[in-house]
């Protein structure tokens, strides 16, 4: 059996135990967020007889926030400790074996990452949630927001990898994410990735080499970086040498922006919004 994790409210008076494993999920309905005075809880659940209150059980005030729906919290400190679900509760009385403490006062970390997010339909819209996991509508099996399409990763056909990989890592300094033959793929903030293909090998998979660009000559793909110090950034892609198309200018979109070429002849920009 694995190991059990521990909370504790802020002033200490209540101490918790769940035994893993543990279900834990991102909550954004009105109730949890309102309860905890936060834009999103993360909660995770275990089976009724895997949790225990060790110690302060007594300070444990419990304040039924609808139906069938207790929410427990220190009555000293306000820590919010524990959710739960009665027999009574005309939506949930299904969980009622259940119970839910706000992950954020654990003492241990996380048996397993946070698999969803629940009731994004309520979710406020001055707070970013920029993951991957699946969205639903209220505790429903409805996702919400998932875009038909979605940009992850952008491959370049290279004709060094070495080259261009170095290039890139001395440029940006994005760590390695897949090194395999003839493929390195880096990770980008975000979520985005860049891939890097040795020609003949990128022709694997299309059925055709791409076309090399000329040496002094530029491809038809621009990389767009927004980046914090465009002086900086300017001077690393020279260090890295890359070959200066376009100066630092204010342009007609409102950012500053340089541009340059890899390489391997692809547009790079580097530029800063003006606000
Ligand atoms: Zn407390
Ligand atoms: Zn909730």
């Amino acid at each position: 059996m694995s190991s059990p994790l521990h909370g504790r409210c802020l002033c200490g008076a209540i101490h918790v135990e769940l035994t893993p494993p543990t279900e834990p999920s991102h909550c954004h309905c009105e109730s949890c967020r309102r309860a905890h005075a936060a834009p999103v809880v993360t909660w995770t659940s275990v089976a009724a007889d895997r949790f225990r209150v060790v110690r302060g059980e007594d300070q444990l005030q419990r304040h039924q926030s609808s139906p069938g729906t207790f929410r427990c919290f220190c009555r000293t400190c306000g820590s919010s400790m524990a959710c739960y679900y009665t027999a009574d509760s005309p939506t949930f009385a299904y969980l009622a074996d259940e119970v839910y403490v706000p992950v954020a006062v654990l003492t241990d970390p996380l048996d397993t990452p946070p698999e969803c997010h629940w009731s994004f339909e309520e979710h406020v819209d001055w707070f970013e949630f920029e993951d991957d996991l699946p969205r639903f509508r209220a505790k429903g099996d409805e996702r919400i927001g998932e875009p038909a399409a979605r940009h992850v990763l952008t491959i370049l056909a290279v004709e060094d990898l070495d080259r261009a990989a170095a290039f890139y890592r001395a440029a940006f300094g994005w760590p390695v994410r897949v090194e395999a033959p003839g493929y390195v793929e880096l990770e980008l903030p975000d979520g985005h990735r860049l891939g890097l293909y040795q020609r003949e090998g990128f022709a694997g998979n299309t059925g055709q080499v791409p076309v090399g660009v000329p040496e002094g000559q530029i491809a038809g793909t621009e990389l767009y970086l927004h980046v914090v110090d465009l002086d900086q950034a300017v001077r690393r892609l020279v260090v890295a040498g890359a070959r200066l198309l376009s100066p630092v200018a204010r342009r007609d979109w409102g950012d500053q922006a340089a541009y340059f070429a890899d390489p391997d002849g692809h547009v790079l920009v580097v530029a800063r919004t003006d606000r």
